[in-house]
């Protein structure tokens, strides 16, 4: 017989089981989405040395790294500078005066501070980094150098490099999440390379220890272990500046299959920002040669169509030999990223996005004549890039002889694809700055302005997403 009492004791001891194997479960399957450590890709290929210099105030361990983590082998206090040198066919190391201490550091071999436990820091080449460095031959008989680290002291260092640490604290959060997110997203991206991450625009831009600041590193701890969940899978995030106004679904930029949380809608947070950018055709044509195409000497551009959110979808560029057409984010990769800022533009004339106006301007004298040579369209934009709101009172135009009053006539921008560049050179004229997929960090910032916290933040710009 089982008393109600041994019952009860057998239904308390199943609970504690129950309770203890859905911590380890949990604590398991957040383990396998972020993972503890980053390899980070310093110095490989044609960046790759010979020899590198590496300090530390503490003296060095030397170990191992494996899946299961750092493993000491050898510690080396009384050293404060050593050199790694190539012996044969493995890294070797020398101190200062060319003493060997260590003819071959192993497979994965690994330079730790002696107090990387207390957060140490090494000098790799100048630099600091917190963790450690791997060192490995490469196949070109040079020397890979790999930063060894836990995730969020790479996050650390390359927080600031993407959102200044002065913007406001819930855009940070915001940026923290979406770099942590875009991290887990990136483990083994440069497999083939022997690592996970480089330092470049490729994948997320790191700085390492100098580019830490109190308020980045505040912006990683406080949202440590957070990342975007789509689907109930962490979700592949994306972020650039500024939208122009309207974000891009991911089919619409790239050769990518729809994702539901990756979704083009209008922004009203990323604040005004207008380009112009100037090609000229020979330069054109030397972009179209050295990305593989051959128009000849080119004669014509013109906009062939637009997305639902506005962005060109298709640029068509006619040439003496052939005409090339270029379609979706392959128009900025072509004609330069920084150049054509986003793919909210115009030919020619300038435009101000959706919600803008440009003003017509008769400039009358005061004998109350009419000035026939003043433009008839014009923009405001001030030295400094912005648009600034002018109202007619205070704007006063000059043809050179003659300065009065200018009359404006407010009217809606339009998009004009009927406008064709000939002769010498293309005008673009466009509106915010980046590929338009995920996140805008300009119109983050000016949520956090706003009040939004960093979950609303993301929330606006990834659809049904979870942060956790
Ligand atoms: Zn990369």
């Amino acid at each position: 017989m089982v008393t109600s009492r041994q019952m009860r004791r057998l239904f308390l001891s199943l609970s504690v089981i129950l309770i203890i194997m859905t911590i380890s479960i949990t604590s398991e399957a957040k383990a396998a989405s972020i993972p503890e450590y980053i390899k980070v890709g310093l110095r490989f290929k044609d960046t790759a040395a010979t020899t590198y210099t590496l300090s530390s105030e503490s003296g060095f361990v030397l170990g191992s790294v494996s899946d299961e983590g750092f493993k000491e082998t050898l510690p080396l206090p009384a050293y404060n500078t050593l050199i790694a040198c190539i012996e044969g066919n493995h890294v070797a190391l020398r101190d200062t005066d060319g003493v060997l201490i260590s003819l071959d550091i192993g497979r994965n071999g690994c330079l730790m501070p002696l107090d990387y436990k207390e957060n140490g820091i090494i000098t790799f080449e100048g630099k600091k980094y917190r963790g450690g460095i791997i060192l490995n031959i490469e196949s070109n008989n040079r020397i890979k150098a790999i930063n060894y680290l836990a995730m969020d002291e790479y996050l650390y260092g390359v927080l600031h490099k993407e959102m200044s640490q002065s913007y406001p604290m819930e855009a940070l959060k915001a940026q923290a999440v979406a770099a942590r997110s875009f991290a887990v997203e990136s483990i083994g991206r440069h497999y083939n390379d022997g690592f996970d991450v480089c330092t470049t625009t490729d994948c997320q831009v790191y700085g390492g220890y100098e580019d830490e600041y109190p308020r980045t590193n505040q912006a990683v701890d406080e949202t440590s272990g957070l990342i975007i969940w789509a689907n109930g899978q962490p979700a592949p995030v994306f972020y650039l500046k500024n939208s122009g106004g309207h974000t891009q679904s991911i089919e619409d930029v790239w050769t990518s299959s729809h994702l539901p949380h990756l979704v083009g809608k209008t922004d009203p947070y990323s604040p005004d920002y207008p380009w112009i950018a100037t090609i000229t055709f020979d330069s054109l044509e030397q972009k179209l040669l050295q990305a593989g195409y051959d128009p000849g000497s080119i004669e014509s551009v013109q906009v062939g169509g637009r997305n639902s959110a506005g962005a060109v979808s298709e640029l068509i560029i006619k040439g003496s030999k052939d005409t090339v057409i270029l379609e979706k984010e392959r128009i900025r990769t072509v004609l330069g990223p920084s150049l054509v800022r986003s793919r909210h533009f115009n030919i020619g004339e300038v435009y101000l996005g959706k919600n803008s106006v440009t003003f017509e301007v008769q400039m009358i004298l005061s004998n109350g004549t009419k000035v026939k040579n003043a433009q008839d369209k014009i923009n405001i934009i001030s030295a400094d890039g912005k648009i600034k709101s002018i109202t007619s009172e205070n704007l006063y135009i000059t043809n050179g002889k003659q300065t009065a009053k200018a009359k404006t006539v407010a009217r809606e921008a339009k998009f004009d694809d009927s406008i064709v560049a000939r002769g010498k050179e293309v005008t673009f004229s466009g509106m915010g700055y980046g590929h338009g997929v995920g996140m805008a960090q300009d119109g983050a910032i000016e949520m956090a302005k706003q009040g939004f916290n960093f979950i609303d933040i993301l929330k606006f710009y990834f659809t049904n997403i979870e942060v956790r």
